[in-house]
């Protein structure tokens, strides 16, 4: 997909089409939360990574507030970091890492700020090929100390899956994804209730330690290019990479000019603590020009 068209669609999906011109669609766009981690995902497992958001002046700005577009619950096993795959940086996902990316109260608590406080419109469970703590589950036996907690909660899906062809330890990690996927979805009140009326979505995910590729496996699912939820599953694999439309351009692509941070319409109501309401295409002030000596990944 072209950058412009891409544009195209924050236009429609922003509401935007009368009054949008491209610097407009710049500063309001608001890209589908989803498409943007399968883009980012893309750009990763593409080794094109563009490492947004993660300047001086986008730590200054975070100082201030924050503002996520997604929570990933995801391992906590250190070749799954979420920002380093869904090429993302500060501010962008608020992330909830437990091993085996099981929902214990603790971890439903932390979620639940981000829906509810945070207004966080995504939720991605992500689990991955070859989990240690999915495979502890399967194979069972003794298991030491605290760990245990995390086996005992895996344990169901592991179950679920029992006598399914295939390998076991992946069926069980897809099974394990789904499971706690439902487990979110059902939780109330506050789950439950944002998903029922339309403030959260949730989506299941595994990430394949090989390829680098997250695929969907249950949940809501990115727009197509026709702004419909796309068809079957959506697996990422190596397509074109484009640049996401709310974000610093590559290096050597031309700018639009000055990015305007400061002309963020507030996009949703603000509570308690500072949320920060910003435009979704800025690390700096001001774009860079193609001639600056600004680091090329
Ligand atoms: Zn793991």
């Amino acid at each position: 997909m072209t950058l412009q068209t891409r544009l195209g669609l924050a236009i429609l999906s922003a509401g935007l089409l009368s009054a949008a011109s491209p610097a407009r669609v710049e500063s309001s766009g608001e890209a589908e939360p989803l498409n943007k981690l399968m883009d980012g995902n893309k750009r990763y497992a593409a080794v094109k990574y563009i490492h947004p958001h993660q300047t001086k002046y986008r730590r200054d700005l975070m100082a201030k507030g924050e503002r996520p577009f997604a929570i990933v619950l995801s391992c906590s096993e250190s070749r799954v970091p979420p920002e380093v795959i869904f090429d993302r940086g500060l501010g962008d996902l608020f992330v909830v890492r437990v091993a085996g990316n099981i929902a214990d109260d603790a971890v439903i608590g932390s979620i639940e700020y981000a829906a509810e406080h945070l207004h966080v419109p995504l939720l991605m469970v992500l689990g991955h090929e070859r989990c240690g703590a999915v495979s502890a589950t399967v194979k069972g036996g003794k298991i030491p100390g605290h760990i245990s907690s995390l086996t005992k909660a895996i344990g169901p899906a592991v179950e679920m899956v029992k006598g399914k062809s295939g390998d076991p330890l992946d069926n069980s990690v897809r099974a394990n994804v789904e499971m706690v996927v439902e487990q979110l979805r059902t939780s109330k009140p506050i789950l439950a209730g944002l998903i029922q009326e339309g403030r959260l979505k949730v989506a299941g995910a595994r990430y394949d330690l090989d390829t680098g590729v997250v695929e969907l496996l249950t949940g809501a699912k990115p727009k197509s290019a026709a702004g419909v939820p796309a068809q079957a599953s959506h697996k990422v694999m190596a397509h074109p990479v484009s640049a996401p439309d709310d974000e610093d351009k590559p290096q050597g692509a031309a700018s639009a000019g000055p990015k305007r941070i400061e002309t963020a319409q507030p996009s949703r109501k603000v509570t308690a603590q500072p949320v920060l309401t910003l435009p979704d295409d800025h690390d700096e002030p001001k774009a860079a020009t193609p001639a600056s000596p600004k680091a090329k990944h």
